[in-house]
């Protein structure tokens, strides 16, 4: 990845992603407490309370692994080693990148 503008325009879009992140695990930090036995008001809702507590547990975990992800393409940038294959060393497709700037491996390494 030699072409510094396109470096630029990465690491602003993964600077964007790991914002997002942050903001909904600061705003799903609350629900992923658990589920009170006071919480609801029947029975019905009190399961209902718990699985959308399971749900937003598995995208919490989604992102925050996306977020060691998105940190760690930020690293790359840093040691001028982001758009190389983690596995062979050869560039990664531009158009990879443009789709998930956080790919580690070109498309036949992943
Ligand atoms: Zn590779």
């Amino acid at each position: 990845m030699r072409d510094s503008q396109n470096l630029e325009c990465f690491r602003k879009q993964l600077q964007e992603s790991l914002e997002e992140i942050e903001q909904y695990l600061a705003k799903t930090a609350e629900s992923a407490e658990a589920v009170s036995p006071d919480k609801g008001l029947g029975r019905l809702s009190r399961m209902e309370a718990m699985q959308d507590q399971q749900l937003i547990l598995a995208a919490r975990r989604r992102k925050k692994m996306q977020k060691v992800e998105v940190l760690s393409a930020l690293q790359r940038i840093e040691n001028g080693i982001f758009g190389t294959c983690i596995f062979c060393g050869k560039p990664i497709a531009f158009e990879r990148l443009e789709v998930a700037p956080e790919a580690t491996t070109c498309v036949n390494c992943s």
